[in-house]
C-alpha cells in the first residue's frame, strides 16, 4: 500500500503561481475553476509589510467529512489513501462542498462545451479534446494527479514549483524524502485540531 501525501514549505513560496497555472494545463480544468490555489494576504504597515501566501488545494484527508458527507459513494478513497470524485456516481448535491473545512472542492456549472475559456469564442482545439473529462452538474478538486503518479511521475504542481517548496511522495515509507522532510522540519496538516488527518503538511506558516 502507498499513501501519497505532499509536505508545502510556505517560507519558500514565491507566490508566482506556476504551480497554479500547471495545474490548471496539467487537468484542463474550466474556465474560472482552479483545483490549485495560492491564497495571498498582507501583513504590516509599509514600509515595514509583506505579502503571505498560502498554497491550498484538497488537503486528501484520510477522515475526510467529504466522503462521509456523499450520500452516493462518489467521493471515495482509493488505492494510494487519495479522496476521489466518481463523475458518473455523482449527482451534483454538493453536500461535500458543504462539508469540506478547506474549501477545495467546485461545482461545475456548465461543460466546458457551453462555457468556453475564452468568452466569444470557439473553443480551441485543446479544450474541445479535454471537455469530456468536465462533465456539467458535478464536484471537482485536485486528484493528486492521479493519471501521472501512476506513470512514476510527480504531479504537476511539484514538478513545476520553482523553488521546489512542495515535496510528493509516500507517507507509508519512512525512508521517503517527504517522511524525512516532515521529521525535519517539523511540518503539521492545516487545521489538525478538526481530526480529518489530511495527506497534506505544511512548514514555514506566517
Ligand atoms: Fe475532502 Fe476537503 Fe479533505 Fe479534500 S480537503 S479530502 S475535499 S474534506
Ligand atoms: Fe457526492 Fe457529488 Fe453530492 Fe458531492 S455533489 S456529495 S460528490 S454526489
Amino acid at each position: 500500500m502507498t499513501h501519497y501525501g505532499m509536505m508545502i514549505d510556505v517560507s519558500t513560496c514565491a507566490g508566482c503561481d506556476a504551480c497554479v497555472m500547471a495545474c490548471k494545463y496539467q487537468n484542463a480544468t474550466p474556465h474560472g475553476m482552479y483545483w490549485c490555489k495560492v491564497i495571498k494576504g498582507e501583513y504590516g504597515t509599509y514600509p515595514n509589510s509583506g505579502q503571505t501566501v498560502l498554497p491550498i488545494g484538497c488537503q486528501h484527508c484520510t477522515n475526510a467529512p467529504c466522503v462521509r458527507a456523499c450520500p452516493t459513494g462518489a467521493s471515495h478513497y482509493d488505492e494510494n489513501g487519495n479522496v476521489q470524485v466518481d463523475y458518473d456516481k455523482c449527482i451534483g448535491c454538493r453536500m461535500c462542498m458543504g462539508a469540506c473545512p478547506y474549501g477545495a472542492r467546485e461545482f461545475n456549472w456548465g461543460s466546458m462545451d457551453e462555457n468556453p475559456y475564452y468568452e466569444g469564442f470557439e473553443q480551441t482545439p485543446y479544450e474541445q479534446m479535454r471537455a469530456s473529462e468536465h462533465p456539467r452538474g458535478v464536484v471537482e478538486k485536485c486528484v493528486m494527479c492521479n493519471g501521472r503518479t501512476a506513470q512514476g511521475k510527480e504531479p504537476a504542481c511539484v514538478q513545476t514549483c520553482i523553488t521546489k517548496s512542495r515535496v510528493f511522495g509516500d507517507l507509508d515509507d519512512p525512508d521517503s524524502e517527504i517522511c524525512k522532510q516532515i521529521a525535519e522540519k517539523g511540518a503539521h496538516p492545516l487545521m489538525e485540531e478538526l481530526g480529518t488527518r489530511p495527506s497534506v503538511y505544511y512548514v514555514g506558516l506566517q
